[in-house]
């Protein structure tokens, strides 16, 4: 059967990414929402679209029975699930082929026998796939557990078996640290995953994270798309990816994409999968250097760079294997052509310990340069309810250098206000010359990260630039709104009149173009200047004239939760002594950890954050007062 109606349990840029496909196919589409996406971009672009509940994901994108009845009540003949919500729940994809409707994902089996770490590779093990030396064992006595690391030898790695998501894992240098690292690990698994057992792993020193996209059809193919390289990771979360992988030799590749395909085919594998593997690259890649991690039995985010290489369109396999077509090609009609990098743009402030940034995206510009794959346009919100990326730029070259030229250009002319983004870490990572040299690992970010994160006070340039666009607009009266349709002011040319401004309660007379000119622009509105540059955004004022947008801890030492969340930590008492820089509290919010620090020494004088409790946006946590 060819697939006539696709219902997208799934929102924001993934479900536009189906939609894009389903639509030049001529599939109808049907999405879903739920309160806070009532007006999303998923929403305006599918054939239809069927309300499923409130705004956080349990109440609505991860109720599978409404997800069906939707696609029921839409006449919708198939789901495909996105990924992240219920994409690798074997019991949704079960539930949708009972209620008679196609499933564009693998077998519930399949995912059923990668959804464990610990089965997973015991399985792959007896497919003669490799695996990172470890142990996989039920016995899960701490004392056992701790006599296996002495024998694996230290560093080891305590992973969650039900972990994901970069979750429930512990890195154990010694063998003293063990048990602590056990118990918060295991803390962690049983309050993320609701299930406490853990494996332990050879802890690999300059790994790289090395994954490979495979297929299958219902006939008995499987075949490989080649490799991606994701060992750009902030928290053990993917930040920019790139395909091939960097240093790929034939022998090496032939190794892994072999592996992989030896995995899906001892799972039955149907559909988009992407099979993880670890690479020790302390000596360049090699064939007996890559161990099998773990099967994702989705599509995956980073799915567009492999795209990009191969010319196929991913969705469209997924489609038509789901329909029950062979695969579109076979392996040897696969081949690689250029370069292609992925960066995630997130809704966080880097400076700003990587908080996630909510609001309207009163100004939103990413350029037509590169490929964009995005769920949200100028105007739309970013809420609280859900993941914080914005988008993917996609950007391919002939050669890796090309691709990271493209990249770089793309992101440091990102233009968004006032949500936050890592543009300007991003363009940082990728114009890092280790990077370039493609001397990457995945401690590649954490070992610099503070050269990556981009200092929040404008840059000497920026200054003059801000300044020009004030003393522009004086003369220039009856501008559009700036935050609407930024008209721009390049600075271009010398001038000679001072101004005064400020910016986040600093103010300066600035001579506009007493500078060399720094790439950037900005525009003028009124008593403010929004300045963007390097992928990285200013608001200025005229002195006197209040607001400037500085975002961080109040200055008197009031630290307020800066989205509604969940305390999951609080590491001090009240009356407790604390450094400046010193962890506070810690919430979890869209999907993500924040700590909040204490701006300055002193002692704790309120305490109004408790453990467990959900926060609104603006409720005081703590309060610091000035200690001598
Ligand atoms: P998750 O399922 O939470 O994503 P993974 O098992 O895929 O967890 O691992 C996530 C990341 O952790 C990897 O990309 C890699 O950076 C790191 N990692 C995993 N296993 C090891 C290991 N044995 N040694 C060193 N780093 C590891």
């Amino acid at each position: 059967m060819t697939i006539k109606s696709l219902l997208i349990a799934n929102r924001g840029e993934i479900a536009c990414r189906v939609i894009r496909t389903a639509r030049r196919l001529g599939v109808r589409t049907v999405a879903v929402y739920s309160d806070a996406d009532r007006h999303a971009l998923h929403v305006r672009e599918a054939d239809e679209a069927v309300h499923i509940g409130g705004s956080p994901a349990r109440e609505s994108y991860l109720v599978g029975e409404k997800i069906v009845a939707a696609a029921k009540a839409a006449g919708a003949e198939a789901i495909h699930p996105g990924y992240g919500f219920l994409s690798e729940n074997a019991d949704f994809a079960e539930a949708v082929e009972a209620a008679g409707l196609v499933w564009v994902g693998p077998r519930a089996s399949s995912i059923r026998a990668m959804g464990l770490k610990d089965a997973a590779k015991k399985l792959m093990m007896a497919a003669g796939v490799p695996v990172t030396p470890g142990y996989l064992g039920e016995d899960q006595d701490p004392a056992r557990l701790r006599a296996e690391a002495d024998s694996i030898g230290y560093p080891v790695l305590i992973k969650a078996v039900a972990g994901g998501g970069g979750k429930g894992m512990r890195r154990v240098n010694h063998a003293a640290e063990f048990q602590d690292m056990l118990a918060s690990c295991k803390r962690e698994a049983a309050a993320s995953f609701g299930d406490d057992r853990v494996l332990i792993e050879k802890y690999i020193e300059r790994p790289r994270h090395i994954e490979v996209q495979v297929f299958g059809d219902s006939h008995g193919n499987v075949v490989h798309l080649f490799e991606r390289d994701c060992s750009l990771q902030r928290r053990h979360q993917k930040v920019i990816e790139e395909a091939p992988a960097p240093g790929m030799d034939e022998a090496t590749r032939a190794a892994v994409c072999g592996a992989a395909v030896k995995a899906a085919r001892a799972v039955d594998y149907v559909g988009a999968g992407t099979v993880e593997f670890i690479a020790d690259a302390s000596a360049g890649l090699r064939p007996d250097r890559v161990w099998f991690m773990e099967m994702n039995t989705r599509l995956q985010v980073e799915h567009p760079v492999t795209e990009e290489i191969t010319g196929q369109d991913l969705v469209e396999w997924q489609l038509r294997i789901a329909g029950g077509e062979a695969l579109p090609l076979r392996q040897e009609e696969l081949s690689i052509r250029g370069w292609a990098m992925e960066a995630r743009l997130y809704a966080e402030d880097p400076a700003h310990e990587f908080l996630p940034s909510t609001g309207r995206l009163d100004h939103f510009e990413l350029g037509r340069a590169v490929r964009v794959d995005t769920g949200v346009e100028e105007g739309d919100r970013i809420s609280p309810y859900y993941d914080p990326m914005i988008a993917k730029l996609i950007a391919r070259g002939a050669t890796r250098e090309e691709a990271i030229d493209r990249l770089v250009d793309t992101l440091e002319q990102v233009e968004v206000w006032p949500v936050r983004t890592n543009a300007g870490f991003l363009a940082r990572a990728a114009d890092d010359a280790d990077f370039r040299a493609g001397d990457v690992d995945t401690a590649f970010i954490p070992s610099r990260i503070d050269r990556l994160v981009p200092d929040p006070a404008p840059p000497e340039g920026v200054w003059n630039l801000a300044a020009a666009a004030l003393l522009a607009s004086d003369f220039g009266a009856g501008q559009e709104s700036p935050w609407d349709a930024l008209q721009g002011f390049r600075l271009n040319g010398p001038a000679d009149r001072g101004v005064a401004i400020s910016h986040g309660g600093a103010t300066r007379v600035v001579e506009a173009g007493g500078d060399p000119p720094l790439e950037g622009i900005a525009t003028a509105q009124g008593e403010s200047v929004l300045a963007f540059s390097r992928g990285q955004a200013f608001a200025f004022t005229l002195p006197g004239s209040g607001g400037g947008a500085s975002g961080g801890a109040a200055a008197d030492g009031t630290l307020l939760s800066p989205m509604p969340g969940r305390v999951i930590a609080v590491e001090v008492r009240q009356g407790d002594k604390v450094a400046k820089g010193q962890k506070l509290v810690t919430l979890e919010a869209m999907k993500m950890e924040h700590s909040l620090a204490a701006p300055f020494d002193g002692i704790v004088a309120e305490l109004a954050a408790e453990a467990g409790a959900q926060v609104q946006e603006g409720m005081l946590l703590v309060r610091v007062e000035k200690g001598e």
